[in-house]
């Protein structure tokens, strides 16, 4: 702690062993995306830095309990957040987003084909018996093109481009049962507007990240 890093170099990631990590007071702005691998780590200080987010993935840290990310430039947590058995979490002086509802915009998207057939192909490779599940191993071009995608929270179906942000607001003491009765914005990504509009789930869409 107390040093000016900037970066956390990703091999830090494979000490597994690692059960606390303390990087505070320094000027860390992005962490490995792999960061989730360190499934040991109980106590993770990263107060007072750069971050603007924190890797997806982080609930692989399964044994994490204290996270502190005061003091940092969060705008909302990553997607499984949630998942986390956190027992205590500082998060002041960040740039959380609030709750405000905004007007939906009643656009009619317009997928391009490549995402359509990404879909198509993502949705074909769930079935294990697909001709699309058994060959795209052949095609590493193809794979690697698929890897970046993501499950809508709505509808749950699979999509290539992120298409819509949102976050919904998960209460630490309600939700994950931790003693504070705070509540925080988590990311959530939605595959349309038509899912974004579905009635009935608690996702707000994200005017502007501040
Ligand atoms: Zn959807």
């Amino acid at each position: 702690m107390d040093n000016l890093l900037e970066c956390v170099p990703a091999e830090l990631c494979c000490l597994v062993q690692l059960t606390e990590i303390n990087l505070n007071n320094n000027k860390v702005s992005s962490l490995p995306p792999v960061l989730g691998r360190l499934s040991n780590l109980r106590k993770l200080y990263l107060a007072r830095n750069n971050l603007y987010e924190l890797p997806e993935g982080i609930s692989g840290c399964k044994s994490l309990r204290i996270l502190d990310v005061a003091g940092n430039l969060l705008t909302m947590f990553p997607t499984d957040f949630g998942f986390l058995a956190l027992e205590e979490l500082l998060c002041e002086g960040n740039s959380l987003v609030h709750a405000e509802l905004m007007t939906s915009v009643q656009e009619i998207e317009v997928l391009s084909l490549k995402e359509l057939a990404a879909r198509e192909v993502l949705m074909e490779k769930r079935n294990q018996c697909s001709v699309v599940h058994r060959t795209l191993p052949l095609y590493p071009e193809l794979v690697s093109m698929l890897s970046q995608w993501g499950w809508c929270a709505v509808c749950h179906k699979p999509f290539l481009t992120t298409w819509l942000e949102c976050v919904q607001f998960v209460n630490l003491k309600i939700d994950m049962g931790m003693k504070r009765n705070l509540t925080v914005p988590v990311r959530a990504v939605l595959c349309s507007y038509t899912c974004f509009n579905e009635k009935g789930h608690s996702y707000y869409g994200i005017a502007s990240t501040v």
